[in-house]
C-alpha cells in the first residue's frame, strides 16, 4: 500500500522508530506526545543486537555504535565482591553478526529525533481515544485536537490510554515485587572496569553497572519491597546505603559517587500479555502492547522489532490496512508474549520470589562460563525479524 498517512501517539523509543520505519516506508506521518517537551525518562537502555539490528536498517546503525558504550565482557560478583563468572561478549557477536550497544536515553531519542527532523513531534497532545470506520481512524485529544489518518499506531507505553480502546476493558498493571534505582555515572577510582557490564547479586538484590558512550556508566539497583513501599525521606544514597550496607567497595563506591538528584526510583510492572494488539486500524506497539520488567533488557529492543514489522507488513499488503495490522498481530503476538513471561520468570528468580530458586541462579553463576547466558541471549536475537 502506498501513500498511507499514519497517526502516532507517543513520541518513546518505540513511537519514533515506528515513525522513521514508516516515513522511510514512504507515508506520511504525524507524532503526538501528551508531555509539553519531550526529556526521555529514565537513565540508559541496553540495546541487544535484535534492537541493534532494527536501527541498522533505518540507517542510524553507525550514530548508534558512536553514541553507545563498547561492552565487551559480562561479569558477576558476589556482595562481598568475589568472582562468580567473567566472560567475553564476542561469542553473541560472532552468532549474530552485530553488537548490543548500551546507550544513554538522552542520545538514543536525539538519534531518532534527528533522523526524524525537529518539528515533527506536536507537543501536549493527550490523547484520549479514537474513532474509525472502514476508510480512516482518527485520534482524539484531550484539547479538542484531532488527527485523521489511515491508522494509528498506539505506542503509549506501559500506562496506555489505547490498550483499552484495542481490549474492550482496563488490563491492569502488576507490581512485580521490587523497585529499581538507575542513573549515570563516570567512570572512575573503585568503580568496576570500563568495558565490562559488572553485576553484583546478593540477599535477592543486585547493583549493576553498565558502560554507555561518554566515558559513564549507566547503573541500576533492584531491591525487592512490599507494594507502595515509600522512598527513604533523606533521598536515594541514603536508601540505598541502608539496602546495601556491607556490600563490596565498588557498590560502596558507586553509591559515594552517583547524583541523587538525578537518580530515578521505579516500582517495576509489567501487563499480562494481552490476547490481541490489533484492533481494525489501530495498533499497539512497545510497551502498550507488552510490558515487561527489565530483566532480559528487552522491553524496548522489542518495539523496535514491533515498528521494524509494523512498516514492513503494511509495505508488503495490497489488502488494506486492517490486513496488514492482522498480519502485524500474528508476526508479534507468540514473539512479544514468550519474552513478557521469560521476563516475568527471570526477575522472579533474581529477587527471590522463591528463594531456593534465587539461592540456585547463585550456584549456577559460580559455574557459569558464558555459554548458557550468551545461549540465552542469542536465542532472544535471533528469534527476531532481522
Ligand atoms: C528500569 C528500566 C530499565 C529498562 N531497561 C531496558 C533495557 O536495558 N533494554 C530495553 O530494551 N528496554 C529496557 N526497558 C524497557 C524500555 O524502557 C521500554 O520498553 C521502552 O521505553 C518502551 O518504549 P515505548 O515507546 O513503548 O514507551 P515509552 O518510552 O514509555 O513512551 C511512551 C510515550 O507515550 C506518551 N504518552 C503516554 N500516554 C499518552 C497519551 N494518552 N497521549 C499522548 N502521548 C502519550 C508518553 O509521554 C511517552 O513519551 C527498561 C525499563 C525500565 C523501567
Amino acid at each position: 500500500m502506498d501513500r498511507l498517512k499514519v497517526i502516532v501517539v507517543g513520541a518513546g523509543m518505540g513511537g519514533l522508530t515506528a515513525a522513521l520505519a514508516l516515513r522511510q516506508a514512504g507515508y506520511e506521518i504525524e507524532i503526538f506526545d501528551r508531555v509539553p517537551a519531550l526529556l526521555p525518562a529514565g537513565a540508559g537502555v541496553s540495546l541487544w543486537s535484535n534492537g541493534v539490528k532494527v536501527l541498522d536498517r533505518l540507517g542510524l546503525g553507525s550514530a548508534l555504535a558512536a553514541a553507545g558504550g563498547r561492552m565487551e565482557r559480562v561479569c558477576y560478583r558476589d556482595q562481598h565482591g568475589q568472582l562468580l563468572t567473567d566472560f567475553s561478549l564476542e561469542p553473541l557477536v560472532q552468532a549474530v553478526g552485530e553488537r548490543p550497544y548500551p546507550v544513554t536515553r538522552t542520545e538514543l531519542q536525539r538519534l531518532l529525533l534527528d533522523a526524524l527532523g525537529p518539528e515533527t513531534v506536536q507537543l501536549n497532545a493527550e490523547c484520549v481515544g479514537i474513532e474509525q470506520d472502514d476508510h480512516c481512524a482518527t485520534a482524539l485529544f484531550a484539547d479538542g485536537r484531532r488527527a485523521r489518518g489511515d491508522l494509528v499506531v498506539a505506542a503509549d507505553g506501559t500506562h496506555s490510554a489505547l490498550r483499552a480502546v484495542v481490549l474492550g476493558h482496563v488490563q491492569p498493571r502488576r507490581y512485580v515485587g521490587y523497585v529499581n534505582w538507575n542513573g549515570l555515572v563516570e567512570h572512575g577510582d573503585g568503580l568496576p572496569p570500563a568495558d565490562t557490564w559488572t553485576t553484583f547479586v546478593g540477599a535477592h538484590q543486585r547493583a549493576a553497572l553498565m558502560p554507555v558512550g561518554g566515558e559513564r556508566f549507566y547503573f541500576f539497583f533492584d531491591v525487592p519491597l512490599p507494594e507502595g513501599a515509600p522512598p527513604h525521606p533523606a533521598g536515594p544514597r541514603a536508601e540505598l546505603l541502608q539496602h546495601f550496607a556491607g556490600w563490596a567497595e565498588p557498590v560502596q563506591a558507586l553509591i559515594a559517587r552517583l547524583d541523587p538528584a538525578r537518580t530515578n526510583r521505579i516500582a517495576i510492572h509489567d501487563v499480562d500479555p494481552l490476547p490481541v494488539l490489533v484492533r481494525g486500524r489501530l495498533a499497539l506497539l512497545g510497551d502498550a502492547a507488552h510490558s515487561m520488567p527489565p530483566d532480559l533488557g528487552q522491553g524496548g529492543c522489542q518495539a523496535m522489532e514491533d515498528a521494524w514489522v509494523l512498516a514492513h507488513q503494511l509495505l508488503t499488503n495490497n489488502l488494506g490496512v486492517p490486513d496488514a495490522l492482522q498480519r502485524y498481530q500474528h508476526a508479534r503476538q507468540q514473539r512479544t508474549t514468550e519474552i513478557v513471561l521469560r521476563a516475568r520468570k527471570r526477575s522472579e528468580m533474581t529477587h527471590g520470589h522463591d528463594p531456593q530458586k534465587t539461592r540456585g541462579w547463585y550456584a549456577e553463576l559460580a559455574r557459569e562460563d558464558g555459554s548458557n547466558i550468551l545461549g540465552g541471549i542469542i536465542k532472544t536475537v535471533l528469534g527476531g525479524p532481522l
